[in-house]
């Protein structure tokens, strides 16, 4: 990695013959520590340069050279601190700005994109040999500060990755597998419930009416859940909001992804009937909904519906240190829907894009976690096992680009302890469990550090803490269910009947 930056400092005032010497001076002989700090003692030849600077009236042009360890653009950060306690004191001159005036980014390649490349804040992307060149121009002094540089350089890596990997998102491995099971039905469980009447679609899109048998199953599905696995394990219930600021997800990193399938919120830019009267009178005479005029007193979207139940979870322990005696803290939320926008990909009650889960969410000590995992395992395994009695796997998956990074933790058992495992179920209807796509209906997932260092959650005793979390989907859990144990109820295990008590009747349409 080579990577060469023209800095201009801009001052505030023209400088003089002396303060010129001093500059001159500084940069030819005092800057070793600003180049040296931080660099590997075995990185020394690939400590930043400066290869060239000039002085003109007003501005000091620096032309700066570095590989990967230090880099350009935290030299020119460093320059500017130096440079400004020199000229302040002595000469009352100080620096009105810091330009990246042109910054070139040589990145070795492995691998040769096919594909041209965009990023952000990069005009241009040459290939050069074994190299891609970045060229980015006109750099302020936040964009330099804050490593976007280094954000742009992962992110040119993961899409030069992306293109070998195509349209596979994820490294899949089987953990587990239960016993075969005979399934009682090979019917669409979907199809079946909307011949019963049971289900309505709609009103909008991804969206079912769930009349009382169904509902009934979900509830039970919910019941399973919290007596099961959440109660026993000592689970408490928390209710967390379902409009998701944009700060949370900035936080999360949900926003590197999940975009596409956000619902995104905006309230309206007043509350004053004057300024919706127009609206209100269009609907009076037409009896319609004028999208376009209610789109006018919108304001900007402040961020979107709950697209998984953790991120709010988190915030509500934003900035707080916790008594190391409540470790591991568990808490749950079952209080509202979840929302995508699954598009093309919506299925039956199974893919949609209003749909419910419970979300455990879990943090403590890494000892504590890895635990407490074993114990869900367990738990989930006895649900699937001994109520439903249905077929199910477990797989273990990455995101392709860690799978790529080697950093799946095949290898290593102890490393396998992060990430995510997915539970699945065989749907006899998509066909034979050995050729047909198994049904995702749950995951647990442990991520180590990252929420409790997003958020800065401590413990009182300053000990490491990690977390984790659990999407319990009760279409999913139903669909699995039904898919294998049918719908009628007298096929159904004793232990889900237990659950179950009484089945509601279905009103009669004729
Ligand atoms: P998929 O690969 O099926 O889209 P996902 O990886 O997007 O799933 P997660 O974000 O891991 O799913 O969400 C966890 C759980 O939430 C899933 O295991 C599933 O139970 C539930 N879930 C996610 N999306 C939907 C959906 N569109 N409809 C119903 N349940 C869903
Ligand atoms: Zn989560
Ligand atoms: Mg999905």
């Amino acid at each position: 990695m080579k990577l060469l930056l023209d800095a201009e400092y801009l001052l505030s005032k023209e400088l003089t013959g002396d303060g010129v010497q001093k500059i001159k001076k500084y940069i030819s002989d005092e800057t070793k520590d600003i180049l040296y700090k931080g660099l590997p003692k075995d990185k020394l030849s690939e400590a930043p340069k400066i290869l060239e600077s000039n002085i003109s009236r007003d501005a000091i042009s620096i032309k700066i050279e570095s590989g990967t360890y230090v880099r350009a653009h935290s030299v020119a950060i460093r320059l500017k601190n130096s440079i400004s306690s020199l000229l302040g004191k002595e000469f009352k001159v100080g620096i009105k700005k810091v330009t990246g005036k042109t910054y070139t980014l040589s990145l070795e390649l492995d691998k040769i994109p096919k594909d041209p490349i965009k990023i952000p804040f990069v005009e241009n992307i040459s290939i050069e040999g074994n190299n891609a060149i970045l060229v980015l121009t006109n750099l302020d002094e936040e964009f330099l500060t804050k490593n976007y540089v280094d954000r742009i350089i992962n992110l040119f890596y993961e899409k030069v990755e992306a293109q070998f990997w195509g349209g596979k998102g994820e490294h899949w491995e089987l953990i587990s597998k239960s016993e075969n099971k005979e399934p009682i039905t090979t019917k669409d469980p979907t199809s079946e419930l909307l011949a019963l009447g049971w289900l309505k679609q709609g009103p909008s899109q991804g969206q079912w009416f769930y009349h009382a048998p169904i509902a009934a199953l979900l509830r039970t599905m919910e019941r399973i859940a919290v007596e099961e696995v959440l109660k026993p394990l000592g689970f408490i219930e928390v209710i967390a909001p379902k409009m998701v600021p944009f700060e949370i997800w900035e936080k999360t990193g949900h926003l590197s992804g999940s975009e596409p399938e956000i619902y995104y919120i905006s309230p309206p830019i007043s509350r004053d009937i004057s300024v919706w009267e127009e609206v209100i009178d269009l609907y009076k005479i037409t009896k319609k909904a004028y999208v376009e005029k209610i789109r006018e007193r919108m304001r900007d979207p402040i961020g979107g519906m709950t697209y998984a139940q953790c991120p709010p979870m988190y915030w509500a322990f934003d900035g707080k240190t916790i008594d190391d005696s409540e470790f591991p803290v568990l808490i749950y939320d079952k209080s509202g829907p979840s929302y995508r926008w699954e598009a093309g990909g919506r299925q039956g009650i199974e893919r949609v894009n209003e749909f419910w889960r419970i979300e455990p969410v879990f943090i403590g000590y890494p000892e504590q976690l890895i635990e407490l995992k074993e114990k869900m395992m367990e738990r989930y395994a006895y649900v699937f096992n001994k109520i439903f009695e249905i077929e199910w796997r477990t797989a273990w998956v990455t995101p392709f680009y860690m799978a790529q990074a080697g950093q799946t933790g095949i290898e290593k058992e102890t490393e396998r302890i992060k990430g995510t495992v997915d539970y699945e179920s065989w749907i006899p209807s998509r066909g034979s469990r050995e050729e047909s796509e198994w049904l995702e209906f749950q995951n647990l997932s442990i991520v180590g550090d990252k929420y409790t260092k997003a958020f800065s959650i401590k413990s009182s005793k300053n000990k490491e803490l990690w977390s984790g979390c659990s999407g319990i989907g009760l279409q999913r859990w139903t669909v699995s269910f039904l898919a294998q144990k049918g719908l009628d109820s007298d096929n159904w295990p004793k232990e889900f009947k237990k659950y179950l008590g009484e089945f509601p009747r279905q009103i009669k349409f004729v």
